[in-house]
């Protein structure tokens, strides 16, 4: 097959955009892509300062790199989350990232806050992914507010955005299906603005994109993954997309085009304010705090049956 672009042999070819790409054009092809993304959905500009959350892996290596390709303004932002040595592998793959580029990054290390995913999941008895999804969703909205910046980018891909779409369908999950989409505005003035300029880039793509430009990324995935719902629906869309190439990003596109606002619903209430941390929530106190809460009274349960148990 022949570039479709410059007509030199091709290296990679993309059955859902019936296209074929030499190394230097898929690049090219990428980073209009992600471009196009953003412009269209109006993610952001280039004067606004955009903190991207990098966990090491593929996807949000790509997206830093592209974004700085194409001239925004941007700061990483990476949460050491604890699990082992997957996450000191992940931090490493940032940290030298960031450092062969000169470019600037917020750590937040969990398990110096005492809220390693471990730790968490060991008091709470929560899924781990449940945990681990709110503790993100609580440091990127609150690191992001405080540091002035006005939009958080994550790499999610089209096979994630595919994936959740359909666990959201097969569940009829009406609410998060009216929430799902690739900008989220924000709806309390702790919030910023959501985006995710890989919404259309599929995982293959971003892997090859990753190759080629030589981005030293963590290849396994977290161990808490194995056997997640996720994981088992991708691999159901795989093997959908393998029989007919397309049907993963028109079961996202047309989502987002035309199936979302089906789920929307005028009513609903914005959120309050979190008692405990000032931050959105519903109810008196947030997700996050909830947890931490949970943490605290386990914590201090355990300490003190410790005690008794030492004095008897
Ligand atoms: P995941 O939830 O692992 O599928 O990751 C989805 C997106 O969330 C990634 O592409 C990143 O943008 C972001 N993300 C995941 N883990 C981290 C982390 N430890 N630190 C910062 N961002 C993260
Ligand atoms: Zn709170």
């Amino acid at each position: 097959m022949k570039c479709t672009r410059c007509k030199v042999r091709a290296e990679v070819h993309l059955r859902q955009h019936n296209a074929g790409f030499c190394r230097a054009c898929f690049i090219f092809y990428m980073q209009r892509q992600v471009e196009r993304a953003i412009d269209k959905e109006r993610m952001f500009s280039k004067e606004e300062p955009i903190l991207v959350a990098v966990s090491g892996g593929k996807d949000s290596l790509a997206l830093w790199d592209i974004l700085i390709e194409l001239g925004y303004r941007t700061t990483g932002l990476h949460l050491s989350l604890g699990i082992g040595d997957y996450s000191d592998a992940s931090t490493r793959k940032t940290v030298d990232f960031t450092a062969a580029r000169g470019l600037s990054l917020i750590t937040v290390p969990l398990t110096d806050e005492g809220l390693a995913v471990p730790t968490v999941t060991g008091f709470t008895n929560r899924p781990a992914c449940s945990a681990c999804g709110t503790l993100k969703r609580h440091y990127f909205d609150r690191l992001a507010v405080d540091r002035g910046f006005p939009v958080v980018a994550t790499g999610h891909n089209l096979d994630d955005e595919a994936a959740r779409l359909m666990g959201n369908v097969l569940h009829w999950q009406m609410d998060h299906l009216a929430r799902q989409q690739p900008v989220l505005e924000p709806t309390h003035e702790r919030f910023v603005r959501k985006v995710k300029p890989l919404y259309r880039i599929s995982e293959y793509e971003s892997a090859v994109y990753a190759f080629f430009r030589g981005i030293d990324y963590i290849v396994d995935e977290c161990p808490n993954s194995v056997g997640a719902t996720q994981l088992l629906y991708k691999d159901m869309l795989n093997r959908l997309e393998a029989a007919s190439p397309g049907s993963k990003l028109t079961f996202v596109q047309d989502f987002f085009r035309k199936g979302r606002a089906a789920f929307v619903r005028e009513e609903t209430a914005p959120p309050q304010t979190c008692e405990r941390c000032g931050m959105p929530s519903f109810g008196a106190l947030c997700s996050f705090c909830k947890l931490v809460r949970e943490v605290e009274t386990k914590r201090e349960r355990r300490r003190s049956a410790a005690v008794v148990g030492g004095h008897s």
